[in-house]
């Protein structure tokens, strides 16, 4: 059936983002016998990595927004434009989370009314919910962060689940929901001990890792501190620390999970290219 991820970009929190010391974009995902398309928060950058590998928008069935931080949405309204091919066919749909769809106190919305229109249909999920995306079977998680209506995703594939934890702090109430699964998708956004408020640090995944035990574990969403103490090395350690094969990934990074899980590069493209929806 085939689930493959592509990293746009690995980079999360302000500073990263700010400075694009690594690409932010969220994460694209092929999923199912008819090849759908799914996009995972859309941060700034997110519509030029797509330019770089040649991605076409317009493929786009699904996008999910996590929470109302920018580093998960701020390119969401390009890309449902994209999705629906410049707002001219109505098509394809959006998840997001209270403050994202919308809004809540300080936060959000993220995606204007004018851009929830032109989409099929706007789901806001809450953790406890099951969604079915373009057959997708996901089921939403409870996170603790400071945007209080953010949540984890578990993606039941043909080939064992896969999950992304959104942004969170780390509880054993918050690991465990993710036991069972086969690879975890974690936001490790600073190194060692260094501990941020609502986030996990190395020291925080080593815990989550070993209480999941899953077959493979992930770091993405690395701030500017965890960058700076190099990332594969902060993996190395856990996957010592934890007997759990572990990789950093890196901007354009391809997971295909299938029976076995590959993992290659994106080809990366310099060029003017115009995708086959364009006018
Ligand atoms: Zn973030
Ligand atoms: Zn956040």
């Amino acid at each position: 059936m085939g689930f493959k991820i592509t990293f746009l970009g690995t980079g999360g929190g302000r500073h990263s983002t700010m400075y694009q010391t690594r690409c932010t974009g969220g994460m694209l995902i092929e999923h199912g016998a008819e090849k759908h398309h799914l996009h995972i928060d859309p941060g700034p950058g997110a519509l030029t990595q797509m330019h770089r590998i040649h991605y076409d928008p317009a493929d786009t069935d699904s996008i999910i927004i996590s929470h109302a931080h920018p580093d998960h949405y701020s390119d969401a309204e390009v890309a449902i434009e994209g999705m629906t091919h410049g707002g001219w066919i109505k098509h394809g749909h959006i998840y997001g989370s209270p403050t994202v769809i919308t809004g809540e106190g300080e936060l959000g919305p993220c995606i204007s009314q004018y851009h929830q229109n032109i989409a099929e249909t706007v789901t806001v999920f809450r953790p406890g919910d099951i969604l079915d995306i373009d057959g997708l079977h996901t089921e939403i998680c409870f996170a603790n962060h400071s945007d209080p209506t953010n949540v984890g995703f578990k993606f039941n594939t043909s080939n064992g689940i896969v999950a992304y934890v959104s942004d969170t702090g780390y509880t054993d109430e918050i690991a465990d929901q993710y036991i069972g699964v086969r690879v975890l998708i974690l936001p490790v956004t600073a190194p060692n001990d260094s501990r941020i408020l609502f986030h996990l640090c190395t020291e925080d995944a080593v815990k989550f890792i070993n209480r999941v035990k899953p077959k493979l574990a992930i770091f993405t969403h690395l701030g500017i501190i965890m960058i700076k103490k190099d990332p594969a090395k902060q993996a190395e350690m856990t996957e010592k620390a934890t007997g759990v094969r572990t990789i950093a990934a890196t901007d354009l990074l391809v997971l295909d999970i299938g029976e076995d899980i590959t993992i290659s590069n994106a080809q990366k493209y310099d060029d003017e290219w115009i995708p086959p929806s364009a006018p």
